[in-house]
């Protein structure tokens, strides 16, 4: 059973750690960002940095990946999960927006694009410094705000609806400080004692019996 908890408060101090950190993906520009978001669907970031030099100077905008079929991006993605459908969602993406500067930037035209979820929306407005319409709900974040106690369930869906119901706009920033905090701290498996969130965690207090 979830415990009451002001989470608005509790996760100022997340907020204040991770304000303003850019994203782990190595993107130059929004249309990289774009490319990067939807190579990295079901990957580690760190995993996909690498291919982005190879890629972007092969397709450096939007028009010349317009240009390309999904075969001429295989050679440059082919060690990425599910790189056939990504490279048909690159090529589809690029025949749709056709430049950089046209890349839609809301929840709603990003999320019309071909491989692009809501996550992925979330995550492209974060770095190109939109306002939020949403919060960033990856893997990290599901494991790490079921530990704090926030959510008790595993649909990213409905933890963005429950974070964006009880936190106000303005910490709409939370999921991707949840997301920092599970990728270097409260991994698969945690590292409570350098964690900031201990004196809220309910699993901390759980399995450290450091409750009241
Ligand atoms: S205290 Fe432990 S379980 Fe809780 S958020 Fe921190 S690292 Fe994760």
């Amino acid at each position: 059973m979830l415990v009451s908890v002001n989470w608005s408060l509790a996760l100022r101090p997340l907020l204040r750690k991770y304000h303003g950190r850019r994203h782990p993906l190595e993107y130059h520009n929004i249309y990289q960002l774009v490319v990067l978001v939807v190579l990295s669907a079901q990957s580690a970031d760190d995993h996909i940095n690498a291919f982005g030099p190879g890629l972007f100077k092969a397709f450096p905008d939007m028009s010349s990946l317009a240009k390309a079929s999904r075969e001429d991006l295989f050679p440059y993605i082919s060690k990425v999960r599910n790189f056939g459908h990504k490279a048909e969602w690159l090529t589809a993406i690029a025949r749709q927006v056709k430049k950089n500067s046209d890349i839609p930037l809301t929840l709603e035209g990003l999320t019309a694009l071909p491989g692009i979820g809501r996550k992925s929306a979330n995550v492209i407005l974060r770095e190109a410094g939109r306002p939020a319409e949403g919060i960033i709900v990856d893997l990290h974040v599901v494991r790490v705000a079921q530990r704090l106690g926030i959510v008790d369930e595993d649909d990213p869906k409905k933890i963005e609806k429950h974070l964006m119901e009880i936190l106000p706009k303005r910490q709409w920033e939370a999921g991707m400080a949840m997301s920092f905090l599970g990728r270097e701290i409260c991994h698969p498996k945690p590292d409570c004692p350098k964690c900031l969130m201990r004196k809220v965690c309910a699993y901390y207090k759980h399995v450290f019996n450091a409750g009241h």
